[in-house]
Order: C-alpha cells, then sequence, then structure tokens
C-alpha cells in the first residue's frame, strides 16, 4: 500500500523512524514535510497528488468526528503522553479557594484525565468535565477553536483547570470563558492563574480595530485546509464590508504566510476565517488582522464616527 506519513511539527523527529517500520512490513512510504498543526489539517491534496492509498495522521485526534467526513481513508494515531502528576499535589494551595473545578486538558493528556479527577476528587473537590462542541473529539479535550469543554460546565464551576503545557490551547478557552483559569503543567511543575490575561488579549483587540477604522480595503483570509475552510462565512463578511461602500477580496491560502500578506500592500486590512488563533499574531503583520467579531466592530464604529 502506497501511505502518506503526516506528524505535526513536535513530532516530525519520529517520521523516519515510523516510515522504516511501515517499510519493512512492505509498504510504499511518502513522509510530507508540509506545517501541520492539527487535524484541521489532513493532507488530502497532498496524498491526491501522490497517488497515496491512505494518509496516517499522527499526533491528533479526528478533528470534528460527527460533522466531517473526508473523501479519503485516514487514519489517526494519537499522541499520548504520561505526564508525571506531582503538579497536582503543588496546586493544591492555589485551588484551596475552589470547591468546584472544570477539568480541561489536550488529547495528549486525555489518558490521564480519570487520574487526575479522581485526585481532586480525594482532595473533596466536585470536578466536572464538559463536553466539547463540534471539533474535539473528547469530553474534556479542547483546542485553540473548541472550548466547549470548559463553556459547557462554566456556569456550574468556581473556576476553569487545564493540565497540560503550553498556552496555545489555554488561551482560547480563556477567552472563552469568565471564571478564574487555572494551568497546572506537569512539564514545568508551575502552577499560574492566568485570568489576568483577559484583560492583556482584549486591550490587543481593542487596539487592533482602532488601527483597522480607517480601512477602505480588506482582504478576507480563507484557509483551503479540509478543517479550516470557510467559504460561506467569508462571503458573508464580504457582503457586509461591501454593503457599507467599502471594497473587500476572497483571498485563499493553504497555509497563512505573513511575508506574502504583507506583500499585498493595496490592502488595508485582513479578516482570518482560518485558524482563529493565528489573529492573535498579530505582531507578525503590518496591516491589522481582523477575527470576524473584530471585523463587524471595526464596522459598527466606522458607522458611528460617520454620524
Ligand atoms: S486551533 Fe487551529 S490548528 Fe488547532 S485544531 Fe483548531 S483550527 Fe486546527
Amino acid at each position: 500500500m502506497k501511505i502518506l506519513l503526516q506528524f505535526p511539527e513536535g513530532l516530525k523527529q519520529y517520521a523516519l523512524e515510523h516510515a522504516k517500520t511501515l517499510e519493512a512490513e512492505g509498504h510504499n512510504v511518502i513522509i510530507s514535510c508540509a506545517p501541520t498543526y492539527g487535524a484541521c489539517d489532513i493532507a488530502t491534496q497532498e496524498a491526491t497528488a501522490a497517488g497515496a492509498d491512505k494518509i496516517i495522521h499522527f499526533g491528533h485526534a479526528e478533528f470534528a468526528p460527527k460533522v466531517q467526513k473526508l473523501d479519503y481513508p485516514v487514519e489517526y494515531i494519537e499522541y499520548s503522553i504520561k505526564a508525571d502528576l506531582s503538579v497536582l499535589e503543588t496546586s493544591l494551595g492555589m485551588l484551596k479557594e475552589f470547591k468546584t473545578i472544570a477539568l480541561v486538558t489536550t488529547v495528549q493528556h486525555i489518558q490521564q484525565l480519570t487520574e487526575v479527577k479522581d485526585f481532586y476528587e480525594k482532595q473533596g473537590k466536585t470536578v466536572l468535565v464538559g463536553k466539547p462542541n463540534a471539533f474535539a473529539k473528547y469530553d474534556g479535550q479542547i483546542l485553540g477553536c473548541d472550548a466547549g469543554c470548559a463553556t459547557s460546565v462554566e456556569n456550574n464551576a468556581e473556576c476553569i483547570l487545564y493540565f497540560g503545557g503550553g498556552r496555545f490551547h489555554p488561551i482560547g478557552a480563556l477567552m472563552e470563558t469568565k471564571k478564574p483559569f487555572i494551568i497546572v503543567d506537569p512539564f514545568s511543575n508551575k502552577v499560574e492563574d492566568i485570568s489576568s490575561m483577559r484583560e492583556v488579549y482584549k486591550k490587543k483587540s481593542r487596539g487592533k480595530i482602532l488601527s483597522a477604522v480607517e480601512a477602505k480595503r480588506f482582504g478576507i483570509i480563507v484557509s483551503t485546509k479540509n478543517g479550516q475552510m470557510r467559504m460561506q462565512a467569508a462571503a458573508a463578511i464580504e457582503n457586509a464590508i461591501k454593503r457599507e461602500g467599502l471594497d473587500a477580496y476572497i483571498l485563499t491560502t493553504n497555509n497563512i504566510d505573513f511575508d506574502s500578506l504583507n506583500n499585498m500592500l493595496e490592502f488595508d486590512a485582513f479578516i482570518n476565517t482560518a485558524c482563529p488563533r493565528i489573529s492573535e499574531d498579530n505582531e507578525r503583520i503590518r496591516k491589522p488582522l481582523l477575527n470576524p467579531n473584530e471585523l463587524y466592530e471595526v464596522l459598527k464604529l466606522k458607522k458611528e464616527l460617520e454620524k
């Protein structure tokens, strides 16, 4: 069988090892070296071009399993980490004032979720594990674009607890929730309350809105990645902009490249309809990079200023 292997950035170092194993089993193996950040980005175009019979996607759980059916055979091999749980003991001090916790994590730690939950329950806490929205696969799992496991139980919890490393996943959930947000990181063995970062992100967002208020021509970015393509939303945004007598174009790309956007000098601002987390990378682009909500705020503000 001809197999296309796809690894996310942090796991690309293991691609060769897996390729050799599959070759020893008699398969013909191709390795994708394109950037991959999530299961929203299955390399179906590459696999078609290479004539592969199947894709093996490493690291992530299936994206949007209930709503998205890919027309390509894909095998998902999730990456689990058995992290040291001693940080849970460390976290008890910061959690002293919270009796009910909404517990979230990434797919890498989903196997440890029950163990983490049991630990806090033994300490007398009530631990809530929520359901994802459309994109994540497991109860308790968050993605940068799916904070459902936090928002679905937030009302009954006193705080949100993210168990895992990195900021990419928790920041998405932080911005979708209002309760105190605690990171319990088993890699750095640190416990941190990041609730105050909400204000920082809100200020950044307000800054982007204000800097786009004079814009006359907008570029609406649409990703061609299977889990990120929002052509209908982009068309609605285009109409909304044009209704205000402004200019708008839909821009397509498989991978958002900030240098290419910086080369599009005739655009005054961009709207990102792809991975929602990309809009936070505003420092790498010279023009404002708005999310759809920020764009509607810009249009509202323009109207108010005209009055
Ligand atoms: S946060 Fe972005 S990269 Fe991650 S799964 Fe969602 S769309 Fe894909």
